[in-house]
């Protein structure tokens, strides 16, 4: 069980200020999708909460746990990329199980899991395969069995599914629905497509540069804007 909770969260690259105060608690088992303009900090709010990039100020805990300096590998989380960023030389089993081989999980688990998780996702049959023998959405999915395969408290998403075509899109977004619940996994999902956040979200965060306008659910922000920028951006009526 873990929430995310962030406090006063800053981040600067040099005098640059990308995160300018950015407070907000997520419940155990929410989906929370963080929407808003490129450019606006989304990749950077998710990659403080991941730890691949240090705060500047403020705190973020998961779960009871204050992670501010903990290292990526022990955040209990797992994330999923838009660049897939599978290795282009491994098989989509060895993919899938190496994250857990530097953990060492021993071998009848990791096999077991990933049958689990190949199965669940429809990769069953691609496993002997390498990562270029596999289609856009193929792909996709292999990066969610990684992720799932590690059996995280807390997913991250950056824009999963911006590569692939409309049809797909749709397809991976029911997936991803139906993934959350059955697991009921925290999630952080992170998209500048209103439609996206609108259909996978239990609560919105609508970001503008490097700020959250506001949190809610999703007929709340778009029946309930609080301000111009927000009714603009999620296309609310006037
Ligand atoms: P988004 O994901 O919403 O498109 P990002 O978090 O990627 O936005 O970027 C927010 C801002 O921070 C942008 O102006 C970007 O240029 C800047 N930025 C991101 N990473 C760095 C970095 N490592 N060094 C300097 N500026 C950065
Ligand atoms: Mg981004």
């Amino acid at each position: 069980m873990a929430g995310v909770s962030l406090r006063k969260i800053w981040k600067r690259f040099g005098t640059t200020e990308v995160i300018r105060g950015v407070d907000l608690d997520i419940e155990d088992g929410e989906f929370v999708v963080l929407v808003g303009p490129s450019g606006c900090g989304k990749s950077t709010l998710l990659n403080l909460v991941a730890g691949l990039e240090g705060l500047s100020s403020g705190d973020i805990f998961i779960g009871a746990e204050r992670v501010n300096d903990v290292p990526p590998r022990d955040r209990n989380i797992a994330m999923v990329f838009q660049s897939y960023a599978l290795y282009p030389t491994k098989s989509v089993h060895r993919n899938m199980t190496f994250g857990l081989e530097t953990r060492r999980v021993p071998h009848e688990e990791q096999e077991r899991v990933v049958k689990e998780f190949a199965e669940l996702l429809h990769i069953d049959h691609l496993l002997e395969r390498k990562p270029g023998q596999l289609s856009g959405g193929q792909r996709q999915r292999v990066a969610m069995g990684r992720a799932l395969v590690r059996q995280p408290e807390v997913f991250l998403f950056d824009e999963p599914l911006s590569n692939l075509d409309a049809k797909l899109r749709i397809e991976m977004r029911t997936e991803i629905r139906r993934l959350h619940k059955q697991f009921g996994k925290t999630t952080i999902y992170v998209t500048h497509d209103q439609i996206e956040a609108m259909t996978l979200a239990s609560r919105i965060a609508v970001m503008d540069n490097g700020t959250i306008r506001q949190v809610g659910t999703p007929d709340e922000i778009y029946e309930a804007p609080v301000d111009l920028f927000v009714a603009s951006f999620m296309g609310s009526p006037p």
